[in-house]
């Protein structure tokens, strides 16, 4: 940084994870120090003090701590025996890890259309989906929900579709973990939640990291099992085929103390949230929370015409304002994903979003001055 820059010239970063680390600085090394006394590497106490406070957290009966947030969804597709001939709903407007706990599990991933305003899950497409699946010849087995960019998506709603066809209902809540629908924490609203705590999702470890959350006791046991190579009574005996799953001890006492300040961060990622809508909100297309949920803002995602998106982007990445494109390219758009099936109708409208998304610097050390002149810049290159 140039040593002269005036401090509302600093870089911006996008999602400023060293702000916190700063916060937290002692206890985190002392909580690092404490494992490295231990020597318990995996499968230490602070693993199970953590899951214990996850759980409570969200108030599920069960959370059990992963490796990562696809290795959570794995975890439960593999406990619930979903594999070839299998079709799996996901939306097409998502982070690919939630279709590739799909297809890695043999099944198959069908791609359903979102809502414009939400961004998540349109019922009306994962119906279709549905048909689509069954009409190829496979089983819809499941629906995968996802929270985009910290909202909730409408359970309600999932939960109907999947109770009129059978499907079970494994919620990708990586980026929406503490958000609320009708007054309760994503932890229990679908029969099994997964999330993760990668470093720049809203409850972030140092590394990769994440949980599975479920009232289920059966689907808890097996997940229990399947993270450690799916042992039996002994753990040398092999009750299933499982996965080296599990989260490391360090990142556990890493998360119990970010966890100490997750409500307050909540709080202020709420509060940036609300001062970009206040600023911008009559130049772009703002995200609105439906009065049901709360979001935790893993993302501040605005619309605007295509042309213009690129345009805005630009601008502000000359003025050191770093912003990001989530997504590009919807999945039935991307190699890996486009022969799997898309549903009847289509996704028309994930495709739109691709084009005209834009999200700006959002975490919960974006203090006053920063946003300010974030949404100044923007507002000069929208009138431009
Ligand atoms: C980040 C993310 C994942 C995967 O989490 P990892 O911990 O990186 O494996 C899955 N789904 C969604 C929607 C995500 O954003």
């Amino acid at each position: 940084m140039n040593q002269h820059a005036r401090p509302d010239e600093r870089a911006i970063p996008f999602i400023d994870v060293a702000a916190q680390r700063r916060r937290l600085g002692r206890a985190i090394d002392d909580a690092i120090a404490r494992v490295l006394a231990h020597c318990q590497f995996i499968q230490g106490p602070e693993v199970r003090a953590l899951e214990a406070e996850l759980a409570a957290f969200c108030d599920a009966r069960h959370a059990i701590a992963c490796s990562s947030g696809t290795d959570a969804l794995r975890l439960v597709l593999m406990a619930w025996g979903i594999g070839p001939g299998d079709a799996v709903i996901c939306p097409a407007f998502t982070f690919c890890a939630t279709a590739e706990a799909v297809a890695v599990c043999g099944a198959t991933p069908v791609m359903a259309d979102v809502a414009a305003e939400t961004f998540n899950l349109d019922p009306l497409s994962c119906e279709r989906a549905v048909a689509t699946a069954t009409r190829l010849g496979l089983k819809p087995r499941a629906v995968i929900p996802v929270d985009l960019f910290g909202l909730p998506a409408d359970h309600d709603a999932v939960a109907a579709v999947a109770a009129a066809h059978g499907l079970r209902v494994l919620d990708d809540a990586a980026q929406a973990f503490g958000a609320t629908y009708k007054g309760r924490r994503l932890g229990r609203l679908a029969d099994a939640t997964a999330t993760s705590f990668f470093p720049a999702k809203p409850l972030g470890c140092y590394g990769d990291g994440g949980a599975v959350l479920t009232d289920d006791d059966g689907v808890a046991e097996r997940v229990r099992s399947l993270r450690v190579h799916g042992a039996g009574a002994d753990k040398y005996d092999a009750a299933h085929v499982g996965m080296t799953g599990r989260l490391d001890t360090i990142q556990a006492a890493i998360l119990l103390e970010k966890l100490k300040i997750f409500s307050e961060e909540i709080d202020a990622r709420e509060r940036a949230a609300a001062c970009y809508a206040a600023g911008l909100a009559d130049i772009a297309t703002v995200p609105r929370v439906p009065q049901q949920s709360t979001s935790v803002w893993a993302q501040y995602t605005i619309r605007l015409a295509s042309g213009r998106r690129d345009a805005l982007a630009a601008a502000l990445k000359v003025q050191g304002i770093p912003t990001a494109i989530y997504y590009a390219k919807p999945l039935h758009r991307q190699d890996a994903y486009r022969d799997f099936p898309v549903a009847d109708g289509g996704a028309p409208v994930s495709e739109r979003l691709a084009e005209e998304v834009l999200s700006l610097p959002m975490h919960a050390y974006l203090d006053r001055p920063l946003q300010d002149r974030i949404i100044a810049a923007v507002r000069r290159a929208l009138a431009s």
